[in-house]
């Protein structure tokens, strides 16, 4: 019987660790999903960071246009001046469109310039988007695979099981019903090895007139310390 036992707890063991195999690999995925919509809000931000500039752009251009054209009239009433005060007065706002006109000029270079670096980053997350949704895609199709594989080995483990419990319980369903107790409030391990009178689940010492017990194979015993279901090995 406690042979049986061992043989259903190393199926379980293997269910086990399949289902968490299948938790597992979704969550890895929405790791990868999570990196991808970080990626989409940088792009997003670089959007409206160039949108901005754009504008400033604009404001500027505007800007500038307006004093092309008043430097345009101070040249036609250059023209029509009368007196040389009067020419000296037009002479001074040509000149101060002129400065107006080279500042202008000179914030226009350098918004471009710093445009230019927003541009290259948006290209550098544009192509880290891309390629994070193609390893992503690759990985999903990967995980699909593996998903059906490890669940079709589960579902086969899972009718072993079915028989194994089935001829435990059959002779005793009441050791059948303590092991799986043990079993799920240690997440495996319902059955354990004795070995020089030690508990190999919890690694207490057995006391001796059990161990002796035990080691006479007549019933199926229990640690009284973690309540594992406990055999000695065969030689
Ligand atoms: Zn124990």
């Amino acid at each position: 019987m406690l042979d049986r036992l061992v043989d259903l707890q190393n199926t379980d063991e293997k269910i086990v660790a399949y289902q968490r195999e299948e938790d597992k690999l979704p969550k890895e995925l929405e790791t990868r999903e999570r990196k991808l919509q970080d990626l989409e809000e940088q792009r997003k931000g670089i959007e409206e960071e160039l949108a901005h500039f754009n504008q400033q752009l604009a404001d500027l251009d505007r800007e500038l246009e307006a004093v092309k054209e008043s430097t345009r009239r101070f040249q036609s009433r250059l023209l029509v001046v009368k007196t040389q005060r009067e020419y000296q007065a037009v002479q001074r706002e040509g000149e101060a469109a002129r400065k107006k006109r080279g500042e202008l000029d000179g914030q226009i270079k350098e918004l471009r310039e710093e445009m230019q670096g927003v541009e290259s980053q948006m290209r550098e997350t544009e192509q880290a988007i891309e390629e994070e949704r193609a390893s992503l895609e690759k990985q999903r199709t990967e995980m699909g695979k593996a998903l059906k594989t490890i669940r079709k080995e589960r579902e086969d483990l899972e009718k072993t099981r079915e028989v194994e419990a089935g001829l435990i319980g059959q002779n005793d369903p009441e050791l059948l019903a303590r092991y799986q107790k043990v079993f799920e409030r240690y997440k495996g391990q319902g059955v354990v090895k004795v070995v020089g009178g030690v508990c190999y689940g919890c690694f207490m010492t057995v006391p001796p007139q059990l161990y002796n017990q035990v080691l006479a194979k007549g019933t199926v015993h229990s640690c009284p310390n973690c309540g594992r279901i406990i055999y000695v090995e065969e030689n």
